[in-house]
C-alpha cells in the first residue's frame, strides 16, 4: 500500500461516532500501511484532557482488533489533544499552532483534511472559521470530511452549502453517506456496466419494477431525541435511499471516474419525478409502529413525543421521467421494526409476452415467473438471478430457480467497513463515493413536497405491528398497480 500523508483534525474527538467508528477505521488504514509515519492526528472536543490521556482514549476504541505487539501503541502516538470550543474564534489560534508544528513533526507536506463529527449545527461555524483563523494550508491539500445530517430541508441544506463553500471548494468538501461505503452498494457498477447480459436489459423494455428495501428490525432505541425531530423520510430516504437509486438509474458514465460518475448520478436525480402535493399523497405511504406485548408503542419510546407525528416507516413509488425508465416504477421502502433486518435490491423483468407452457384446461392460466435479478446488500452480499426452468419429472411444468452467488464469510471479513473505505478514498481525494452538493439539492427538492405536505396533515398512527413489513397502504401502493413486493411475509 501507498502511504497517504496527512494531518487530520477531528471535531468531535470525544463522541460516539469518533470512538465507535473513526479510530477503529484509521487503525485498519494503519495496519494495512495506508496510513504509516506521516500521519497525524488533532482531536479537538470541549473536553480538557491531555495528549496521553486522548491516545489511552483511542487505544481503548481499537483494543478488541487483534494486532501485532507494540502497533496499537505505536499508532496512539500519532494523537494529540487541544480542548478547544467551536463557537469560540479565539480558540482557533491555539489549533492553528498546534497544526503548525504536528505538520513539521509528522512531515505531512501541509495535507490537512478537517472531520466534522459534531452537532450538524456547528458545521458551518466550524468551517468559516478554520478559513478566518488561518487553519488552511497554503502547501499541500485542504479537504473537509462533513457528518450527516446535511440540512433538514432544501433551504438549510442550501445556507450550510453556502457556509461550506465561503472556506472549501465543491471538490475539496466529502459528505458522509455510509450507504456509499458498502461493498454491495458498489458492486451496483460493476454489475450494471460490467455485463453486458444485464446492461442490455436494463431499461423499460424489459424491466418492469426496482424495488429497494432498507428494513431495521429495531426500533428508535437511544436515538430517539435526533430521529423523532427527523422521521424515516429524512433520515433514510433523502440520503442512502436516493443515492441507491441514482446508482440503479444512472446512465453508464464515460469512465469510471468520480466526475464522469457524478455527472450521471446528477443527470438521474434531475430526471426524477417531483411530485405535485397531490401526486405525493397518492405515492407516498408512512407509518410509525405500536406496541408490542410488553414492548411500548413509538410514542411510548424514551425521549419520544407522546402525540409525536414522526413517521417510523416510508414506502413510495417513484418515477424517474427519461427515455430509458418511462414507465417504470422504482418501489422504495424503509422502516424500523420490521420483520427483519436486511437491505436489499430486487429488479423485476417483465412477463414473457407470450407463456406456451402455460396450460389454461388444467386451470394453469400462467406458468412462468418474472425474472427477479435481486442484490443482496447485507447482511448477506450477493446477488441471485430468478429464472424459469423445468421441474424435474415426468410431466412438462416450470419453476422458478435461482442463480445465486453469495460472498464467502472470508471475503466478507476481509471487506473494510464503510467509515475505513470511506476515510481512505478522502485521504486519496476519490469522491466517487460521496454526495455532491447537486446531489443533495435535488433529493432534498424531492423530499421537501412530501415533508411539507406531512407536516400539515395529522396522521392515524400508529398504524403497523412490529415484526411486519410495515402498514398495509405499502401493500396496498404496489396492488393498486397490479404489483407485490417481492420480500413479503
Ligand atoms: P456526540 O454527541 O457523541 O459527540 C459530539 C462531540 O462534539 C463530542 O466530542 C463533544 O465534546 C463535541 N462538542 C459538542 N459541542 C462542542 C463545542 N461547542 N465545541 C467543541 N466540541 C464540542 O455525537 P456523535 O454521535 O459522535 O455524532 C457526530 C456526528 O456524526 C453527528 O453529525 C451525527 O449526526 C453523525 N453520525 C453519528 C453516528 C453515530 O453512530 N454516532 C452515525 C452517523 C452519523
Amino acid at each position: 500500500a501507498t502511504e497517504d500523508k496527512a494531518l487530520i483534525t477531528l471535531f468531535g474527538a470525544t463522541g460516539d461516532l469518533a470512538k465507535r467508528k473513526l479510530y477503529t477505521s484509521l487503525f485498519k488504514l494503519y495496519q494495512k500501511g495506508y496510513l504509516a509515519d506521516h500521519f497525524a492526528l488533532l482531536g479537538t472536543s470541549r473536553h480538557e484532557m491531555s495528549d496521553e490521556e486522548f491516545q489511552e482514549m483511542v487505544l481503548n476504541s481499537i483494543k478488541d482488533i487483534p494486532a501485532k505487539d507494540g502497533e496499537a501503541e505505536a499508532f496512539s502516538k500519532h494523537f494529540f489533544y487541544c480542548a478547544h470550543d467551536v463557537t469560540k474564534p479565539e480558540h482557533y489560534a491555539k489549533l492553528k499552532d498546534r497544526l503548525t508544528e504536528l505538520d513539521k513533526q509528522f512531515g505531512t507536506e501541509g495535507n490537512r483534511l478537517f472531520y466534522m463529527s459534531m452537532a450538524p449545527q456547528f458545521f458551518g461555524t466550524i468551517a468559516i472559521n478554520i478559513k478566518k483563523q488561518g487553519l488552511l494550508t497554503d502547501d499541500g491539500y485542504n479537504r473537509l470530511v462533513i457528518e450527516k445530517p446535511f440540512g433538514r430541508d432544501f433551504d438549510s441544506a442550501k445556507k450550510l452549502n453556502d457556509e461550506l463553500s465561503q472556506t472549501f471548494e465543491e471538490n475539496q468538501i466529502f459528505r458522509i453517506d455510509h450507504y456509499l461505503g458498502k461493498e454491495m452498494v458498489q458492486n451496483i457498477q460493476a454489475l450494471r456496466f460490467g455485463n453486458p447480459v444485464i446492461e442490455a436489459l436494463w431499461n423499460n423494455r424489459y424491466i418492469d419494477n426496482i424495488q429497494v428495501t432498507l428494513s431495521e428490525k429495531l426500533g428508535v432505541e437511544e436515538r430517539a431525541g435526533y430521529y423523532d425531530n427527523s422521521g424515516a423520510l429524512r433520515d433514510m430516504v433523502q440520503n442512502h435511499i436516493m443515492q441507491v437509486v441514482a446508482q440503479l438509474a444512472m446512465e453508464e458514465p464515460v469512465a469510471f471516474t468520480d466526475d464522469d460518475v457524478r455527472v450521471e448520478k446528477i443527470k438521474a436525480l434531475r430526471s426524477l419525478r417531483v411530485y405535485t402535493p397531490s401526486q405525493a399523497a397518492a405515492n407516498f405511504v408512512r407509518g410509525q409502529y405500536g406496541a408490542d406485548g410488553s414492548q411500548p408503542d413509538y410514542r411510548h419510546e424514551d425521549g419520544v413525543d407522546p402525540e409525536s407525528g414522526t413517521e417510523t416507516f416510508v414506502a413510495a413509488k417513484l418515477m424517474f421521467d427519461n427515455y430509458r425508465w418511462s414507465g417504470v416504477p422504482f418501489y422504495v421502502r424503509t422502516g424500523k421494526k420490521l420483520a427483519d433486518k436486511f437491505t436489499r435490491i430486487d429488479v423485476v423483468f417483465k412477463k414473457p409476452l407470450i407463456d406456451i407452457f402455460a396450460n389454461p384446461n388444467s386451470g394453469n392460466e400462467q406458468a412462468l415467473h418474472s425474472n427477479v435479478l435481486t442484490i443482496f446488500v447485507e447482511p448477506k452480499s450477493g446477488f441471485a438471478l430468478q429464472l424459469n426452468a423445468k421441474h424435474v419429472g415426468q410431466g412438462y411444468t416450470t419453476e422458478p430457480v435461482d442463480l445465486k452467488f453469495l460472498q464467502s464469510d472470508s471475503a466478507k471479513k476481509e471487506s473494510p467497513e464503510p467509515y475505513e473505505r470511506l476515510f481512505h478514498d478522502a485521504l486519496e481525494g476519490n469522491h466517487t463515493n460521496f454526495a455532491s452538493w447537486a446531489e443533495i439539492a435535488y433529493a432534498w427538492k424531492f423530499v421537501d413536497v412530501i415533508r411539507n405536505l406531512w407536516d400539515i396533515e395529522k396522521p392515524q398512527f400508529p398504524n403497523y405491528t412490529p415484526g411486519s413489513m410495515g402498514p398495509a397502504a405499502a401493500t396496498e401502493l404496489l396492488a393498486r398497480d397490479g404489483r407485490k413486493w417481492v420480500y413479503d411475509l
